[in-house]
């Protein structure tokens, strides 16, 4: 039974009072039972996901969805609630499954308050790749004296986690390890300073030849570079055949105002796939590729409502033809548009299903990335996309349990539209680029 939202108010308001004029010793108290709360409603986080996952399949059992499709997308309804991620929704139902039915001694340890939802999530993760039995063996040994894990940090817990698995399953320990091979992968974010981060997640034996091809290379190179510079250099110049010192030639997508690209102007330019760059630099990249006879430079205009700044539409000589919209979608919505996603679009879909006539337009259409769009197909999902009135496009997406989560197309700032300038300045561009 649920209590009702105003009792529940009260109680919030019970437990979570404060009193800064307290005395130290009843500050540090109120501390540890604050903690003590969090695990233990992350505890009943994971019995309402359990329950709610469970529920949903044997409603679409009844309804004779097939085995395979049932419970899809109930990991994004647990992200939305939690405003989080699909794929961290992902990893709670996977941790809530687990400790419901799996390992009662680590919930339990959870709901007392002695793991913290983090902790616990570490020996779920560590003990993933055992079957059923063993995991519950494991479960027992760790956490069925809670007072063995009581004082452990992060880092030995987990060891102590990997140490048993080890023991119960040498073998599918080994498997995991050739199993996390197929996830290598590259990724990009933003670092400060208008830096960036690209990471490779690697086999070992991979990364440390790499890392360690770098290091002889710095450890060669004599020229008032520091090791770190020759290293970060010689990673450019292997991977793109090029002096680190000239911007590789490979597209990138910049959206800047006008006023922006003219100089003056300080609103942060934005490139596609990294997120907003200082004007200054994007000025910069602009010059560069202008400069450098093996680049090339090509304006589109994109129209920005006044108000709001939010992307309206694409050049209006262009016809509406599905690359080109597909394009703008993109340049609009720059992220996957389920709320807290922020996953790289891979699709354009119809926000109203083009089965049910919604039409293939820049309103009707969203960026999605691959795990939401494969979400939205599932039964009981709708979204509403429409332009409101200050000019922002808006998404509604409404879950098979009636909750309703709305994500706008991001901002611009005002001053991004179409302008003369801008039109000879694309002739230059395109001059200087043939
Ligand atoms: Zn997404």
């Amino acid at each position: 039974m649920s209590p009702s939202s105003a009792s529940l108010e009260r109680v919030f308001e019970l437990l979570l009072a404060v009193d800064p004029r307290a005395d130290e010793q009843a500050l540090i108290r109120r501390i540890a039972q604050l903690e003590r709360l969090k695990s233990a409603a992350a505890a009943a986080q994971a019995r309402a996901a359990a329950a709610l996952d469970a529920a949903r399949r044997s409603a679409e059992a009844a309804a004779g969805v097939p085995r395979p499709r049932r419970g899809r997308g109930v990991a994004s309804e647990i992200a939305l609630a939690r405003r989080d991620s699909p794929a961290r929704g992902n990893r709670h139902l996977g941790f809530a499954k687990a400790l419901i039915h799996e390992m009662p001694h680590t919930l339990a340890a959870l709901e007392r308050g002695v793991l913290s939802e983090w902790r616990a999530t570490l020996i779920v993760r560590e003990s993933a790749c055992l079957d059923v039995e063993d995991r519950r063996a494991l479960d027992a040994e760790l956490c069925g004296d809670p007072a063995g894990i009581d004082g452990m940090g992060d880092a030995r817990l987990a060891a102590a986690a990997k140490a048993i698995a080890y023991r119960l399953d040498p073998h599918a320990v080994v498997d995991r390890a050739a199993k996390a091979e197929h996830e290598r992968c590259v990724t990009i974010r933003p670092a400060p300073d208008t830096m960036t981060y690209l990471t490779a997640l690697l086999p070992v034996a991979t990364g440390i030849s790499v890392y360690a091809a770098l290091r002889r290379q710095a450890d060669t190179t004599f020229d008032g570079r520091s090791r770190g510079q020759v290293m970060a250099d010689a990673l450019v110049e292997c991977v793109t055949g090029r002096s680190a010192a000239t911007a590789p030639p490979v597209a990138v997508n910049l959206v800047l105002s006008d006023a922006t690209l003219l100089g003056g102007d300080e609103t942060p330019a934005d490139i596609a796939g990294y997120g907003p760059i200082p004007a200054e630099v994007a000025r910069g990249l602009v010059a560069a590729a202008v400069g450098d006879r093996r680049s090339r430079a090509t304006l589109r205009r994109l129209y920005a409502h006044p108000r709001s700044g939010a992307l309206v539409a694409l050049e209006s000589r262009a016809r509406l033809f599905p690359r080109g919209l597909a394009t703008f979608i993109g340049l609009r919505d720059r992220r996957c548009r389920t709320p807290y996603c922020d996953a790289p679009i891979r699709h354009n879909d119809h926000a109203q299903p083009h089965a049910n006539a919604g039409p293939t337009s820049a309103v009707n259409g969203i960026g999605l990335c691959e795990r939401c769009n494969y979400v939205k197909e599932a039964a009981g999902w709708r979204v509403v996309a429409a332009v409101d009135q200050s000019g922002t496009h808006t998404a509604e997406f409404t879950s098979p349990t009636g909750e309703r989560y709305s994500s706008s197309a991001p901002p611009r700032g005002p001053t991004i539209t179409v302008s003369e300038l801008e039109v000879r300045i694309g002739v230059a561009l395109a001059r200087h680029a043939a």
